[in-house]
């Protein structure tokens, strides 16, 4: 039912790389993977049992460093992620990544064949997701991330969005790991004024750490979305204040399981809480290159929660309204959705879920 209709927000590029051209790369770059065959890589760069987010960052260790710091083989995960998405259903994706952590001059591998700079990265990403939504009839666009471990790459990061805005940078995050700090003053800056000069902000917030970071990434860091945002549900009152202010979560399904963001218990999963409360979601695939799930498989991971499919429709009409397209653009994208589900003032505007299930007992609906 969802085939070619969907719209995703929430990606990374560098989690989205396909393994099988890091093993053609490796392989010709003579890199060691540590692994045998491909089946080995696949099996070692999967995230397969519920864990913490340092774990579940582990295998980008394994494959980042063939593609980081290498422009060609950045050009060409960017084309491929179209192609991919594309197969996926995907009208309208917006995806992530940190500029830095792919260049050679930040990233994981430093190497002395003239350096890429994260300027450079920008340029080449740009250059293979154009040639990408020309071959697969796709729009995407691309938001630059910040990274917590690093603040001090914030300012720059904010300087390419501004110079690439008119090309398809579309906004900025900040990603890594919450437990460390929700922004340190660096970031805090660079997304003022980011606001300042109408660059559009989306923050992680919420997914492993608490609902204040929700409230402080709308508040201090002027967060127009929220990356996941599960632990916003733990707070009857900011959770009432998002649902009012009509706050998107990008929530990733698989996600918040493998991270270990959302328990595996039987306390309701934040997202058929949000299905529940009609608040204004979308659903996205985070990392499938480690996740290893495609985006119908999430849809189905939600059906198996209780979800119902006005609950998926409405999460794509929610992507589209939310997206940060022009205003133009982003009324054709709708344009598209109706023509497809019909109009968005139709679907129902409140429908519980009906039967709420458990996560123990989704035999194989989870593969956990
Ligand atoms: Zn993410």
């Amino acid at each position: 039912m969802f085939t070619c209709r969907k719209v995703e927000l929430h990606a990374h590029l560098e989690g989205a790389v396909r393994l099988t051209t890091v093993w053609e790369l490796a392989e010709k770059k003579g890199i060691s993977l540590s692994v045998n065959t491909l089946e080995d890589l696949f099996d070692a760069c999967s995230i397969k049992s519920p864990s913490c987010l340092a774990d579940f960052l582990k295998p980008f260790s394994i494959f980042l460093p063939v593609i980081a710091g290498d422009g060609e083989a950045i050009e060409r995960v960017a084309y491929e992620f179209c192609q991919d998405a594309a197969k996926e259903g995907v009208l309208y994706s917006e995806v992530r990544y940190c500029p830095h952590l792919m260049s050679s001059m930040y990233g994981p591998v430093k190497i002395s064949s003239g350096p890429l700079t994260p300027r450079e990265v920008v340029m080449r990403v740009n250059k293979g997701l154009s040639r990408g939504m020309v071959d697969f009839r796709i729009t995407v666009r691309s938001i630059l991330c910040c990274f917590r471990g690093n603040p001090e790459w914030s300012k720059d990061i904010l300087e390419l969005c501004l110079e690439f805005k008119r090309f398809g940078v579309v906004a900025i995050d900040v990603a890594g790991d919450e437990a460390v700090c929700l922004a340190q003053p660096e970031i805090v800056e660079a997304f003022r004024n980011a606001s300042a000069v109408g660059v559009h902000r989306t923050v992680h917030a919420g997914e492993a750490g608490p609902a204040k970071n929700v409230y402080i990434a709308l508040t201090e860091l002027f967060a127009e979305r929220i990356g996941h945002g599960y632990h916003v549900v733990d707070d009857p009152d900011i959770y009432a204040e998002c649902l009012e202010r009509g706050t998107h979560f990008e929530a990733c399904p698989y996600s918040s399981v493998l991270t270990g963001s959302v328990p595996l218990s039987d306390i309701k999963h934040p997202i058929v809480r949000f299905a529940e409360d009609n608040a204004n979601f979308s659903i996205s695939r985070d990392d499938p290159t480690i996740i290893q799930k495609t985006l119908d498989q999430e849809y189905e991971f939600l059906r198996g929660f209780g979800l119902k499919e006005v609950h998926l429709i409405r999460a794509n009409f929610n992507a589209a309204r939310c997206c940060f397209l022009p205003e133009d653009e982003k009324q054709l994208l709708m344009q598209k959705l109706i023509e497809v589900y019909g109009s968005y003032s139709t679907l129902p505007i409140q429908i519980d879920v009906p039967d709420y299930i458990p996560p123990k007992a989704l035999a194989g609906a989870g593969d956990f």
